[in-house]
């Protein structure tokens, strides 16, 4: 007799057997039925805006708000549909969460989060420096609804604003850095969070910079995990998202605000999602080894003064604090590399004119190596005072490294350094 394959007809199971499949096989299976599409073995792309509802009872059902998503029908777009979901089932098996949810941007993400999460009075407490429209959202936009921000950028600073902070709702942590690559011990910013404070209160990591492959902060204690899908989730560049996993409580919470926010991914992106996430962790590994070469190479150039990149750990002490938090929360240096280029502005803006095989543009995380210059673009919305004393300064440049071979991307780097300095 033939088995009946289950795999085909019905969605793709966490386990069978007993045996409980990894990741790296999850991400290119969960959440899909050959089945529901003419056994098409790619996801297809479902394009509509509103779906068939069975019947009046499976209608009354969609609408309830005590009906947890998953159990719900598709319906209508802006709350549900299969895109979305079988990507969002893919996500949470990456970082290992109880569910996820898609959003159009890594700032509609962001934004979410804080509509939902935060109210008149509450204070969000958040790590120091941030990617540029975060840090505007915190501390220019937010107290507009009456939430109030303070920042952080050492583990004492943090213990001294929980002690005094018993309005504090969320902990905010951005680790790596973005631009500066400054590392934050997140179980220790956890424990400090839940022993000064209430156990209610959120800590939430953007995990943007090294993504689930290089590293998974809610096994080291937050609560929920954001990511701007835009970068190494997608990976190619042709899509804008965001994703916050957590808890599926949490989770459903902001499912249900993000129907009425109307702030949801569409089909087209998160299928081209799915798509990209099943290279994800070939990508990633390599363009972090890609990257470890380049970083290396950098710190030989008389004309760099410094390199900023999580794996530069090589002459650090045993009890260097960078290199404790790297080796026990990192499992992969990544892709993102800054480094502060002698001649200031002018030497940074003809580095950056004369690359050939970097891409002048903001974004990062994609298979194409990019280059920018924070202080005039990504983080321009920083005061100035910030950015002076988080080191973003007027020489830092920032590459995301890609997936191209790595004796050319070093070959322009070398060609376009000569001509800035030349
Ligand atoms: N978080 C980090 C660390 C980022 O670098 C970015 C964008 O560069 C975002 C969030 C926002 O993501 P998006 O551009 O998808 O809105």
């Amino acid at each position: 007799m033939i088995k009946e394959k289950v795999v085909i007809k019905g969605k793709f199971p966490k386990e069978i057997d007993g045996h409980v499949f990894h990741p790296d096989t999850l991400v290119a299976h969960l959440g899909f039925a050959p089945a529901w599409s003419d056994y098409s073995a790619n996801v297809p792309i479902f394009p509509t805006s509103t779906y068939v509802l069975p019947s009046a009872e499976e209608g009354e059902c969609a609408f309830d708000p005590d009906i947890a998503p998953e159990n719900k029908p598709n319906f209508y777009t802006r709350f549900n549909g299969p895109n979305t979901e079988i990507a969002e089932e893919r996500l949470a098996a990456l970082e290992s969460a109880g569910a996820s949810a898609l959003f159009g941007s890594g700032m509609a993400a962001i934004g979410a989060l804080c509509e939902v999460f935060l109210e008149s009075g509450d204070i969000i407490v958040h790590s120091e420096p941030l990617y540029g429209n975060t840090d505007r959202l915190f501390k220019q936009k937010l107290c507009r609804r009456g939430i109030h921000s303070c920042g952080f950028s050492s583990e004492e600073e943090l213990k001294e604003i929980l002690h005094t902070g018993s309005s504090v709702k969320m902990v905010f942590v951005e680790t790596p850095a973005n631009p500066t690559m400054k590392l934050y011990d997140i179980s220790a910013i956890a424990e400090h969070t839940r022993s000064f404070l209430r156990h209610d209160v959120l800590v939430v990591v953007d995990n943007t910079f090294l993504g689930p492959i290089g590293q998974r902060p809610l096994k080291h204690g937050a609560d929920m995990v954001v990511h701007s899908a835009t970068k190494s989730l997608g990976g190619h560049g042709d899509l804008t998202g965001g994703v916050v996993m957590g808890s599926r409580e949490h989770i459903h919470t902001l499912k249900s605000e993000r129907g009425t926010l109307g702030s949801i991914m569409q089909p087209f992106d998160a299928w081209l999602l799915t798509t990209h996430l099943q290279t994800l962790s070939l990508r990633v590994n390599k363009q972090a080894e890609n990257a470890g070469k380049i970083a290396h190479h950098l710190t030989k150039k008389r004309e760099i003064e410094r390199v900023h990149y999580p794996g530069l750990v090589k002459g650090m002490t045993s009890d260097s604090p960078h290199l404790l938090v790297f080796m026990k929360q990192c499992s992969n240096a990544g892709h993102m590399i800054s480094f502060d280029l002698a001649g200031g502005k002018k030497a940074a803006f003809s580095f950056l004119n004369n690359l050939d095989v970097f891409e002048h543009a903001v974004s990062l995380g994609g298979v194409r190596s990019l280059a920018c210059h924070p202080a005039s673009t990504t983080h321009r919305c920083v005061s100035e005072d910030d950015r002076k004393k988080f080191s973003i300064t007027d020489g830092l440049v920032r590459l995301s490294i890609g997936t191209e071979h790595v004796d050319d991307l070093i070959w322009d780097i070398d060609q376009a350094l000569a001509k800035a300095h030349g």
